[in-house]
């Protein structure tokens, strides 16, 4: 069987399962089952693959047909620039979520220490300290699975930081200059009508937000000040429609509470400053 014939019989399968991105997934699979770029593809397209690569492809085929994510059969998402390792145990890393990421950078200098809440795979606290040398980070989770994710990662980009497994702040101790988080916050209900790529395979308490999406924003903004030091600085993800509530959270003890929105053009990142 050539390259060729395999690639279009995993684009055929993943077009009949429904696939959003097939012709891309069915690209991918076949790169990551064979490690040749799309060059040596055009050059050897009509070459037989081994044996084992046609098993191995068709296999994964056979998992991205279930609605298995791309991410979790290659075992890695790029998130700002930096290739992260994932599996079913951690929320795969979004673009949006760069958003916060940058804002933070803005916002951080060397010597500065920061608490990344519900890290996952780390990603949000592993690339800022990777971007902004001569910082103290700390992660925390309540999955001991996506912690063993995250301490993977941070021997993959070889940086320094901490990782704790707690619920939120249960097992934090001291005060920091930023805290990061993107929590779950998908309100209970909304989970099972989101694609099952999403509601399906990945981990629900990294989505789950409560009743009302909310339950996370509420635990954090109430006991972020007592881990913040003078004039520290909250940034939380939040999704399309949760500024105002988000806001209204944050209103009590933040100022300078600032949204900025996802290159879609919604709200994606809102924080401010503890007020003094
Ligand atoms: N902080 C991680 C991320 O942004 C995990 C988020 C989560 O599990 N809700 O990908």
């Amino acid at each position: 069987m050539t390259f060729g014939a395999l690639l279009m019989e995993g684009k055929e399968r993943l077009r009949a399962a429904q696939i959003e991105e097939w012709e891309l997934d069915a690209w991918y699979l076949l790169e990551y089952v064979t490690g040749m770029s799309r060059s040596r593809y055009y050059l050897d397209r009509e070459c037989a693959a081994k044996e084992a690569q046609v098993l191995s492809y068709r296999e994964l085929i056979g998992k991205r047909s279930s609605h298995i994510p791309l991410q979790y059969l290659t075992g890695s998402q790029e998130f700002m620039g930096y290739s992260f390792c994932v599996n079913e145990q951690v929320l795969i890393p979004r673009q949006d979520t760069e958003i916060l990421v940058e804002e933070a950078l803005g916002h951080l200098s060397p010597g500065m220490e920061i608490l990344d809440l519900c890290t996952g795979s780390g990603c949000i606290l592993l690339a800022v300290l990777k971007l902004k040398p001569g910082i103290k980070g700390t992660g925390t989770d309540l999955s001991r699975g996506a912690l063993e994710i995250a301490e993977k990662n941070r021997e993959r980009l070889q940086v320094e930081a901490e990782f704790l497994q707690s619920n939120l702040f249960e097992q934090v101790e001291g005060r920091y200059d930023c805290i990061l988080s993107n929590p779950p916050y998908i309100p209970s209900a909304v989970i099972d009508t989101l694609m099952p790529e999403v509601c399906r395979q990945e981990p629900r308490m990294a989505l789950d937000g409560g009743e009302d999406g909310l339950y996370y924003y509420r635990e954090i903004v109430r006991q972020s000040p007592a881990y913040l030091k003078s004039g520290g600085m909250l940034f939380l993800e939040i999704g399309y429609d949760q500024a105002e509530a988000a806001g209204e959270l944050l209103k009590q003890d933040f100022t300078g509470i600032t949204v900025k929105k996802d290159l879609a053009g919604l709200d994606r990142v809102i924080y401010g400053r503890l007020r003094p």
